[in-house]
């Protein structure tokens, strides 16, 4: 049970879902936007969260979108994880977010609320830092598109949200890895997630589950594409130049962490080897 009241909109237009949160904050009233709701149900039944106003945004079109435009694949933030793996799309992704929560919940969780969950995982991300993919936000001064990386280090602004995911087709195709290691089960919280694609041959890697926040690092790729190197010795030294402290916590300690890590990244070289 949620032990407060809030009011519900489902605009059906961007401008109406923008307005309605300006509204909401000129009237002193906390808004949120909603999507595929599962984390704000869970936070609001434990007291964690509360909104006076919940926008739900699967009514705009613009976010329900999962196309090909032009050169770019277009996916709408409220998109469910289940439908981006059945549309087969972009199969980098939908490798990756097939393993986040079982069948029952990808068919709710979506990939903006994936993007902007306060858990650390966020392993949606993954495949477009990869894919240098773009983010369309949306606001009371309009639309605008940045880098998804930017829109992930500077965060959103009050009352913007993020309506669309851009990537560019020539990624799509590109041979790729994605591994997960969890402490139990299939579709647990990651111990460490680490995706891979090989762009002008060379490896990009991003990570999930490892720090306190998914990343790509330009560090780590330089050391990883080093031929110069024996491949132990990079991996030793991709661990030595993490951009922050390992996660320590119920599911794993940092050193297990770290010991999972060289395996995952032993695993992600010798499948990108296989590809080429
Ligand atoms: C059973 C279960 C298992 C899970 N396992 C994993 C896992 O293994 N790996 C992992 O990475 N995650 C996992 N998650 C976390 C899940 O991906 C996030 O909680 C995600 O936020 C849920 O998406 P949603 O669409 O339901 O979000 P919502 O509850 O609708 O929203 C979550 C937050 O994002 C904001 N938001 C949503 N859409 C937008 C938007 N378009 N623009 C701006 N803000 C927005 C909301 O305001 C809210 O603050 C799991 C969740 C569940 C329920």
């Amino acid at each position: 049970m949620i032990a407060f009241d809030f009011d519900y909109y489902k605009p059906s237009t961007l401008s109406e879902a923008v307005e309605t949160f300006q509204l909401a904050l000129h009237t002193g009233k906390q808004a949120i936007f909603y999507a595929g709701g599962t984390e704000f149900i869970t936070f609001a039944r434990t007291n964690k969260k509360r909104a006076d106003v919940v926008i739900d945004i699967k009514g705009i079109p613009e976010c329900m979108t999962l196309e090909v435009i032009g050169a770019e694949l277009i996916i709408g933030a409220a998109v469910s994880l289940t439908t981006i793996v059945e549309s087969n799309l972009f199969p980098l992704l939908g490798k990756t977010v097939q393993r986040i929560a079982d069948h029952t919940s990808r068919n709710k969780i979506t990939i903006g609320g994936n993007v902007n969950s306060h858990f650390i995982y966020r392993e949606g991300v993954l495949p477009f830092l990869l894919a240098d993919a773009k983010g369309m936000i949306g606001g009371k001064g309009g639309e605008k598109i940045l880098p998804l990386e930017q829109i992930l280090n500077e965060g959103l602004d009050e009352g913007e949200l993020l309506v669309q995911i851009h990537v560019d087709q020539s990624y799509i195709d590109l041979p790729f890895s994605t591994i997960k290691r969890t402490r139990m089960s299939k579709t647990g919280y990651p111990i460490v997630t680490v995706a891979a694609l090989e762009k002008d041959k060379r490896i990009r890697t991003a990570f999930s589950g490892v720090c306190e926040f998914p990343f790509r690092s330009e560090k780590i790729e330089t050391l990883l594409n080093d031929p110069s190197i024996s491949k132990e010795e990079r991996i030793k030294q991709v661990i030595d130049h993490l951009p922050g402290p390992v996660v320590q916590d119920i599911h794993a300690t940092a050193g297990y962490r770290k010991f999972v890590l060289k395996n995952v990244l032993t695993d992600t070289l010798e499948a990108m080897e296989g590809n080429g």
